[in-house]
């Protein structure tokens, strides 16, 4: 019996995970870890709900690690087969997991010296082993050509514009009525006319079955122009001599924040020595966006054609070494500091935070979705202290969000990209969205898609299952 299973991001944005089974293939769309509170955290210690040995295959949509961060678990609990992704995202994928496991085994060693873990002796979720483990998977394929996935099944990917790199995946295979069908997953889908990235591209044939995610399927981004509220930001920050310190996911958002200050450097509006790359993934993920001229759009293109780094990389300054990262303690000039990680959850960024949340003069420049149970969502809530390393750390910064520089399409650009497909899915899964989001968007298609020929969208739950050809009249998840 073929069947696609929903394991990971249902009612939340992490943890993506989809199996599907046809016969003897098996497929993992996915691999994500959980991010957020303790509760959800703790999901990355449950055994996988499949036997890992028996995937004939995984297929990354794109590097985040809450698509990717449990490969290396599962590549230790024997997973040996191929991890398919696009060619840019095997070296950022290659970065994050090694990066992940270093940061796994660290943060045990660090919560068993202070002894502030609950466990009487912390261990790693996974090692860096592990990681190197998983690494060796992977397997990369070029955007828009087809790729034989396993006998009778077809992969093709597609830009979805999100982070370099990132696609939406389409797996075409026959079902038991011999007939061919197609599946398409979203990934996480990008947003149009940003910098750097080409747009998100949807996918070439209609799909039966599209699986999409709904990060901000409840909202659409302020119109608000990202480099005029950054300037002001950083104006207004300098001017009464604090620090912006920016917590960015190193990937894709440092690279959007970096192209615009690189902007403001270039017109003498900020001086390069102020600003701080204090992430040594992120110094590697610029060089790599950088190099990529296959997936720069039109104005990124001609800005390097005639201009050596519109990104900065080398302009700023860099801090690969953790001693560079603590001589900013002693810093009293303002200075902008863009760390890891995003969410303010664990990275560089959380020993800044400790330094300087209690200065009043600093500003906490929030970049990206901050999901439920994240200390970057207790401040942008207006939590007035937040534990850190077990210890409360009052709040006095002014904590700042810029919306406009979210990785993800909104609801009217998830809209958008829906439409352009080359023709309506006769099912639709929301996932990859918390539930009022996800709700919004079901609601949203009915209203707006609906009249295209567009199905209510199924809302799947941990464990729902749907065939992978629909059974007339039979109820899939709800
Ligand atoms: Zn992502």
């Amino acid at each position: 019996m073929s069947r696609v299973t929903f394991h990971g991001a249902y009612g939340c944005v992490t943890g993506s995970a989809t199996h599907l089974a046809w016969g003897d293939t098996r497929v993992l769309v996915d691999c994500g870890l959980y991010q957020g509170d303790e509760a959800l955290e703790a999901r990355n210690w449950n055994p996988f709900p499949f036997p890992p040995r028996e995937l004939t295959a995984v297929v990354a949509t794109h590097a985040h690690l809450d698509h990717t961060g449990l490969l290396p678990r599962l590549a230790a609990a024997g997973f040996e087969g191929p991890v398919y992704c696009t060619r840019a995202s095997r070296a950022l994928i290659s970065l994050l997991l090694e990066d992940a496991g270093e940061l796994q085994e660290e943060e045990a060693r660090y919560a068993r010296k202070k002894g502030y873990s609950r466990h009487a002796e912390p261990r790693p979720l996974y090692t860096a082993a592990d990681a190197k483990r998983a690494i060796k998977l992977l397997r990369p394929l070029p955007f828009d050509a087809e790729h034989d996935l396993a006998p009778g099944v077809r992969l093709r990917y597609r830009r979805a514009g999100h982070l370099l790199g990132a696609a939406t995946v389409e797996i075409a295979a026959k079902g038991a009525d011999g007939e061919r069908r197609r599946w398409c997953f979203s990934g996480d889908v990008g947003r149009y006319g940003v910098p750097i990235l080409k747009d998100p591209e949807p996918p070439l044939a209609a799909p039966a079955a599209l699986v999409l995610e709904s990060t901000y399927g409840d909202r659409c981004h302020a119109p608000e122009r990202t480099d005029e509220e950054l300037r002001r930001v950083i104006t207004e920050t300098f001017g009464r001599g604090g620090m912006v310190i920016v917590p960015a996911f190193a990937l894709g958002r440092t690279q959007e924040v970096l192209y615009h200050l690189a902007a403001m450097a270039d017109e003498g509006a900020l001086d390069p020595a102020d600003v701080f790359l204090d992430s040594p993934m992120a110094i590697s993920a610029t060089e790599l966006y950088e190099r990529a001229s296959a997936e720069h759009d039109e104005e990124m293109a001609e800005l390097v054609s005639n201009h050596s780094s519109p990104l900065a990389g080398d302009l700023f300054q860099r801090c690969r070494t953790v001693e560079q990262s603590k001589r900013l303690n002693g810093r009293t000039k303002p200075a902008v500091i863009v760390a890891a990680s995003g969410m303010a959850t664990g990275g560089r960024v959380v020993h800044h935070l400790v330094q300087r949340l209690g200065d009043r003069r600093t500003t906490v420049l929030f970049v990206g979705y901050q999901a439920a149970g994240t200390r970057g969502r207790a401040l942008v809530d207006g939590a007035d202290r937040v534990a850190i390393h077990g210890r409360p750390v009052p709040v006095r910064a002014e904590i700042r969000y810029l919306r406009s520089l979210s990785a993800h399409a909104d609801r009217d650009e998830l809209l958008r990209w829906c439409r352009a497909l080359p023709a309506p899915p006769q099912r639709v899964f929301l996932n990859h969205g918390e539930d009022p989001a996800r709700k919004a968007l079901e609601a949203a298609i009915v209203d707006e898609l609906g009249e295209l020929g567009w199905p209510r969208p199924a809302l799947p739950l941990p464990g729902d299952s749907a065939p992978w050809t629909r059974h007339r009249g039979r109820k899939e998840c709800s």
